[in-house]
Order: structure tokens, then sequence, then C-alpha cells
């Protein structure tokens, strides 16, 4: 039994440089020895505090640091629920809790994972924000886009009841009206405006015009104008004219 730990040892004080004792067996190792060549125990890799405080900083909100702690499991669920900012806030008190934990403390805590792990977790985390970025990139607009169509959409359809009045006008005679004067009281819808607030007039020879509300964003105060064309015999709507951009109109309403 000459490999048993010797209580008579010199201190680790006076350990050769470059070399540590085994955390089992106690035995002279190399410090970079992952595993005890004497008594085949995995030695622990010590945790760098700037390397687990980097990692609870920048990468915190996705399990980084537990990954860095060789806590999978607990790394899993961050990743898991990244999108609620509920492991954000929980790693942001962990960081500090961090700062004020001493390295020792952490070693004697926590193992620190293999290199490559937290090579993964930085590459991780770095395609992560790329990809989010590059998604917003293409999401915000379009749905940017969508809102503006959405809008006139609803612009649109605030001059449905307007077309009616005009039609039952003229099939009752035969004219068209100069303005809301002329219609039927009962026919013309409120002047309270379309939906989410675009407005419409009546100008003469049955010109309708709807105007983008000031809630409309950068479609604020553009127009559609709906010009009833009567030629055939029967009513047809042109919607071509107006300031409205031709990429927001629905395909009816654009110029040929
Ligand atoms: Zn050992």
């Amino acid at each position: 039994m000459t490999q048993a730990a010797n209580p008579y040892a010199a201190p680790a004080a006076q350990l050769t440089s470059g070399n540590k004792l085994c955390e089992s067996c106690g035995a002279e190792i190399l410090v970079k020895a992952e595993i005890c060549p004497k008594c085949g125990v995995r030695q622990r890799r010590p945790v760098s505090k700037a390397v687990l405080l980097l990692l609870t900083f920048f990468t915190g909100g996705l399990g980084g640091h537990k990954f860095y702690l060789g806590k999978h499991w607990q790394g899993l669920l961050y990743l898991l629920f990244f999108w609620t900012y509920i492991p954000a806030l929980v790693a942001l008190v962990e960081f500090v809790i961090y700062i004020f934990t001493s390295s020792e403390r952490l070693n004697e805590k926590y193992s620190a994972a293999p290199a490559g792990v937290v090579i993964a977790i930085v590459v991780v985390a770095f395609v992560g924000v790329v990809m989010i970025g590059i998604l917003a990139a293409v999401a915000i607009p379009a749905y940017q886009d969508y809102v503006q169509r959405a809008r006139v959409a609803g612009a649109i359809a605030s001059v449905a009841p307007w077309r009616q009045a005009i039609e039952m006008h003229y099939f009752d005679t035969r004219k068209l009206p100069a303005g809301a004067a002329d219609l039927r009281k009962d026919a013309v819808p409120g002047e309270a405006g379309g939906r989410q607030g675009s407005s419409v007039s009546l100008g003469p020879n049955g010109v309708l015009t709807v105007t983008m509300s000031s809630q409309s964003g950068a479609l604020a105060g553009k127009t559609i104008v709906f010009q009833p064309d009567v030629a055939s015999g029967a009513m047809r709507w042109d919607c071509t004219a107006g300031t409205l951009e031709r990429r927001y109109r629905p395909a009816s309403c654009r110029a040929q």
C-alpha cells in the first residue's frame, strides 16, 4: 500500500511546479491531467470566474453558463424557455451572485466543462443572435407591410356603403350626385368616417375620395379616388386614382 496517501507528505506548497494533488488519492499529478494516472479518478476542471461571468452575462438567457458548469439539464431548460426572457432574468441574478462569489468557492462548488463546450456555447449564441437578427430584418418589414395593407383594405371597405348609395341614386334618377346632400338621407353613412378613422368624401359626379387616417403611419393622408363610370349603362368603379402608392393597393385599384 505504498500508493496510499501519505499523511506525512510534504504540504501542497512544496509541490513540483506544474503538478497538483489528485482530488481522490492525493498523489502528485500534472496540473493538466484530466484523469489521475494512479487511481483513475477524473479530476475536476477549474472554473474560470472570468469565463463564467462572460458566459452568464452574454449567453445566460440561453443557459450558456449552465452548460459551462456542466449542468446540462438546467442549461437545456434555459434554452427551451429563452423566449420567455425568464432565463435571462434568472441569469442576471446569477451573474450578480457569481460576482460576489470567490474563485475558490466557485471551484469547490463547480467543475468546468471542457474547452470544446465553451467554444460551442459561444458559437451557438453567436449564430442564434445573427439568425434572430436576420429573421427580424425580414419579418418586421413584412409585418409592417401587412399592417399597411390591412389599413388600406379597411379604408376601401368603408367606401362600400357610399358606393351603394350612389348606385341607388343613379338608378333612381339617372344622375350622379354632386354631393352628399343629393343622396337619400338614410343611405348615407354617418360622417364619422370609415373603419380605422379613414374618411370618405363625396365630390361632384359621384367621385369618392378616401383619405387614410392620421394613425396610418407612412400612409397618413394618402388617398384612393373612386370614380363612377356609367358609360356602359351599368355602373362601374375605377379606383386607380389617388395618391396612395401602387404597392399598397389591391390589384383591382392599381393603374395598368
Ligand atoms: Zn488519484
